[in-house]
C-alpha cells in the first residue's frame, strides 16, 4: 500500500441539548427511523430522540437492544428494520449499541446517525464495528462501505453519566496518538486502508494535548454533573479527535493487547473498554522501550483519573503466566494490529511487556506512597 486515505463521517455536531434537535438534523436522510436503544437508554435519551423526529415528520421504529454487539444481535434487529422498509438507522447510547447500528445499517443500506450519550469510547465516527461473541469475546473488526452520515453528541446527556465512562473515554482516546504514531514510523495500513495523512497525525496529536491539558478538569465536571469548556473540549478529543485518529492514523499495540485480554474468563470482563485499553497503553510503551519519565507520565494521569495501571487493577492478580500467555498470544495473532509497531513482536515479548508494564506501574505507585 503506498497511497494516504483519509476517512470522516458526513456531519458532527456537538452541544448541550442537541438531542430535541435530532428531527432538523436528520431530516435530509430519510422518511422513517430505526431507533436502536437498549432499556436504560430509552429512558435517558431515546424517547426524546424519537419525539423530535415525530415533530420533524419522521417515523420511529424502536428496538430494543439487547446487549451484545454480537452477528446474531445485528441480523435480528436487521430484519426489524426490513420489516418496518426504514432508510435511517439511528444508534443511542454507548458502544456497543452504536457498533450494532453501524452494522445494521450496512446490511440495510440505508444512512446511520450515531447518537453517543457516554463519551467512553471513539466508537461514534468511524466505518467499522468491533463486533463480539454472544459470550463476549473479541470476534472480529468489520468493516463499512462508509463512515456514519450524522453524529448528534449531547454534552449535557454525557455530563450525567458516571464518570467512569468518561475517563474510560479518555483512556480509549490516549491510545489514538501512541498508536498512531507507532503506525506512522512502521508507514503501516492504517483502519481507513491506506496510509496515515498528515490530517491524522495532526488529530491523533493534538487528541492527546487536548486529554493532558483538560482531561482532569472534564472528569471534576461530570462528578458534578456540569457541562464546562474543559468537558466540551474533551468530549470532542473523546469523539471526534480520537474517532478520525485511530481510524485514518492506525491501531498498534494498546487495542491488540486490550483484544487479547478478552480471551480471559473472570473479572476482567466486567471491565470497560478504556479500561483495558490503559493497561494495553502501558504495555505498548514498555514494548517501545520509552523513558521513564514518559511512562510515569502517562501511570501518573491513569492514577489520577482512577483508571488501572497494573494487572491487579484489571483484575488479573492471580492470573497465571499460561492465562497471561494466551493473551499475548492473541494480541499477536496474525492480522492484530500489534503488527502496525514499527519493530517484530512475538507473543513472548508481549508477555514480559505486560509484566513489565505492571512492574513499572507498582514501582511509581510505591515512589509516590499511593494507596488504593
Ligand atoms: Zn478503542
Amino acid at each position: 500500500m503506498s497511497e494516504k486515505v483519509f476517512i470522516s463521517p458526513g456531519k458532527y455536531v456537538q452541544g448541550k441539548n442537541v438531542i430535541d434537535k435530532t428531527g432538523e438534523y436528520v431530516k435530509p436522510l430519510g422518511h422513517t427511523a430505526l431507533v436502536i436503544a437498549d432499556k436504560l437508554v430509552w429512558g435517558i435519551a431515546a424517547d426524546r430522540v424519537v419525539k423530535s423526529l415525530e415533530q420533524a415528520g419522521i417515523t420511529a421504529v424502536k428496538v430494543e437492544f439487547q446487549g451484545e454487539a454480537s452477528k446474531n444481535e445485528v441480523n435480528r434487529i436487521a430484519d426489524q428494520g426490513r420489516s418496518g422498509k426504514v432508510d435511517i438507522v439511528i444508534g443511542v447510547g454507548g458502544g456497543k449499541t452504536l457498533d450494532t447500528a453501524k452494522a445494521v445499517n450496512e446490511l440495510l443500506g440505508s444512512s446511520v446517525v450515531i447518537i453517543p450519550t457516554t463519551a467512553s469510547t471513539d466508537a461514534p465516527t468511524s466505518a467499522l464495528s468491533v463486533l463480539y461473541t454472544d459470550e463476549g469475546a473479541f470476534d472480529t473488526y468489520s468493516f463499512f462501505s462508509k463512515n456514519p452520515s450524522l453524529i448528534l453528541v449531547d454534552t449535557k446527556v454525557i455530563s450525567q453519566a458516571p464518570p467512569l465512562f468518561l475517563s474510560s473515554g479518555i483512556a480509549d482516546a490516549m491510545a489514538t496518538w501512541i498508536e498512531a504514531r507507532a503506525v506512522i514510523e512502521a508507514r503501516a495500513t492504517t483502519m481507513a486502508g491506506g496510509l496515515p495523512t498528515l490530517a491524522a497525525e495532526a488529530i491523533a496529536s493534538k487528541c492527546e494535548e487536548v486529554l493532558f491539558d483538560y482531561g482532569l478538569q472534564a472528569y471534576e465536571s461530570v462528578k458534578r454533573k456540569v457541562v464546562t469548556p474543559a468537558l466540551e473540549a474533551v468530549v470532542e478529543a473523546n469523539t471526534l479527535l480520537s474517532g478520525l485518529g485511530f481510524e485514518s492514523g492506525g491501531l498498534a499495540g494498546a487495542h491488540a493487547i486490550h483484544n487479547g485480554f478478552t480471551v480471559l474468563e473472570g473479572d476482567i470482563h466486567h471491565l470497560t473498554h478504556g479500561q483495558k485499553v490503559a493497561f494495553g497503553t502501558l504495555v505498548q510503551l514498555a514494548l517501545e522501550q520509552r523513558p521513564l519519565t514518559e511512562v510515569e507520565r502517562y501511570i501518573d494521569f491513569y492514577l489520577k483519573l482512577e483508571l488501572p495501571v497494573t494487572l491487579e487493577d484489571v483484575k488479573l492478580k492471580e492470573a497465571s503466566r499460561e492465562d497471561l500467555y494466551r493473551v499475548a498470544q492473541a494480541a499477536t495473532k496474525e492480522g492484530e494490529t500489534a503488527h502496525n509497531l514499527p519493530f517484530a513482536v512475538t507473543a513472548d515479548d508481549v508477555l514480559d511487556a505486560i509484566l513489565a508494564a505492571d512492574q513499572y506501574s507498582q514501582a511509581y505507585k510505591a515512589k509516590i506512597g499511593y494507596k488504593n
